[in-house]
């Protein structure tokens, strides 16, 4: 099944409207085998998301708020510009990178409960969502994410483009 035919089987399957993902922005939306621990990942070209793992692990509704989130960063990315992206992702200074990561991640997370919403009429639980606005959850998330900032730091594009090869195992 090519990624069309599988988002309407997701929506007929769920009774949620999945084929929204391809009206809310022009990006494309590429099915992937991703890394074990990822369901979705976007780049400043595109956004991979692994639908077989959706199916078999998680449900429609996160499916479909991963899939939004996934969309958000993306706007994001093209609307501040790739290179400034990098330079924040890249950041020498780890406080930088974390406040980067971290507020790029609240954009997302209220950009997809809000289009989740809009689109389907059903609110998405907040409660399934990141919640990096609670200082709690936020230090969690900056002590398991601290660590990367050394894969992350000084990085060029092309090192960029090689990371990303690592968690996109293969394009359906
Ligand atoms: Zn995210």
């Amino acid at each position: 099944m090519d990624i069309k035919e599988k988002i309407e089987k997701l929506s007929k399957d769920s009774g949620l409207d999945f084929s929204i993902i391809f009206n809310v922005s022009d990006v494309k939306i590429t099915d992937a085998k991703l890394h074990d621990t990822i369901y979705g990942l976007a780049s400043y070209k595109e956004v991979f998301i692994d639908i077989n793992k959706m199916v078999n692990r998680i449900d429609y509704e996160l499916s479909l708020f991963i899939i939004l989130h996934e969309i958000a960063h993306y706007k994001r990315i093209t609307k501040m510009g790739f290179s400034k992206y990098l330079d924040n992702i890249t950041n020498e200074d780890i406080i930088v990178f974390l406040d980067f990561i971290i507020q790029e991640e609240i954009f997302a997370d209220r950009w997809a409960s809000l289009v989740f919403y809009l689109k389907t009429g059903k609110e998405f639980p907040r409660n399934k969502t990141q919640r990096l606005d609670d200082k709690c959850n936020r230090e969690k998330y900056e002590r398991r994410l601290g660590p990367s900032h050394e894969v992350y730091k000084g990085k060029t594009v092309y090192d960029y483009e090689e990371i990303l090869k690592n968690y996109v195992i293969d394009v359906r």
